[in-house]
């Protein structure tokens, strides 16, 4: 069993970065843009601009307050969209319910768009042309070259069909010349499906549904998800007890983490497989960006 480890590919994908930004007349600009004080957006907030800093690329974080209106979002992305020394604009999900998340994706300049949601983006993926990219796919195909997993002609099942997570992973792997097949809620028979899969991506957001029967003897396995539980009896039954222990809850993948053990050649943990690859990814649109620019 090989453990696709994401912290050693992050670190490659920022060590390929360092001399492009090196050469730059002026670093690199994100503007990340966090409305209100969800945690977890705080979270992920701060890991962007640490990383950011790491890097050398020049980073701000825009605060607007919870109760901002679509109108005035909007206005703060226009002024982002209009000043040069930004390259890349982030603006984090999810937005307060009274926000036209939709709008704001849109208002994004498509050349600033460090999240590769921009409809415009979309359509340039799928026509495999140069654009930012969905972050967190696109970490995964790097770290499946990486590990030189092989994609050209392998059967890839993806189970989920997010705009952020699924679609785009789907249409990457067929890039890579996969045959895929993509899965979500009303897919009949669903562990037949997976178990036909070389290559299997999880990307439910269900704790541990994944389980032995799903997963073909040799596949490699890309667990995606990300859910935190509080149901100690859950982990023990997981083998996450001592995680639990230690921090009062597990951070759990979509892929049972010990019947994965037993079938798959290849599997990424939870926590330290996909993780770590969406900030590089974040990094890399944004390096992408500013090269253009300049
Ligand atoms: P999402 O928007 O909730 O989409 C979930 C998808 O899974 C939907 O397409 C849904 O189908 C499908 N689904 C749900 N239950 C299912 C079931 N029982 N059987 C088959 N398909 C099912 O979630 P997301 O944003 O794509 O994220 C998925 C997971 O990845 C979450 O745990 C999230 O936290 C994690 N994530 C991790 C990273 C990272 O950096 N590691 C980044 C992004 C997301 P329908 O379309 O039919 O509803």
């Amino acid at each position: 069993m090989l453990i696709l480890d994401g912290t050693a590919v992050r670190t490659e994908i920022l060590a390929r970065l360092k001399p492009r930004i090196e050469k730059l007349r002026r670093p690199p600009g994100l503007s990340v843009v966090l409305v209100g004080h969800d945690p977890a957006s705080e979270i992920y907030v701060r890991g962007k601009i640490k990383a950011s800093a790491e890097l050398g690329i020049y980073s701000e974080k825009i605060t607007p307050p919870e109760s901002i209106s679509t109108d005035d979002l909007l206005a703060v992305v226009c002024e982002l969209n209009r000043r040069p020394e930004i390259d890349a604009i982030l603006v984090q999900m999810p937005l307060p319910h009274q926000v036209d998340s939709r709008r704001i994706l849109e208002s994004v300049a498509p050349d600033k768009d460090a999240d590769g949601f921009h409809p415009v983006n979309v359509g340039h993926m799928v026509a495999g042309r140069p654009a930012p990219r969905a972050c967190t796919p696109a970490g995964i195909i790097q770290m499946l070259k990486y590990y030189r997993v092989p994609m050209d002609g392998r059967r890839a099942v993806v189970v989920g069909r997010s705009d952020i997570v699924g679609k785009p992973m789907a249409m990457m792997l067929v890039q890579e010349n996969a045959t895929v097949t993509i899965c979500h809620s009303r897919t009949f028979n669903l562990a037949e499906e997976c178990h036909r899969a070389d290559i299997l991506v999880a990307a439910l957001g269900r704790p541990a549904y994944i389980t032995g029967e799903f997963i073909a003897p040799g596949a490699t396995v890309v667990d995606v998800g990300q859910s935190r539980i509080a149901d100690r009896a859950f982990a023990e039954r997981i083998g996450k007890a001592a995680e639990f222990d230690r921090k009062g809850s597990a951070l759990v993948g979509d892929v049972h983490p010990l019947e994965v053990l037993q079938r798959a050649s290849a599997y990424t943990p939870v926590p330290g497989g996909v993780g770590p690859l969406t900030i590089a990814m974040l990094m890399s649109n944004t390096v992408d960006l500013a090269e253009r620019h300049q």
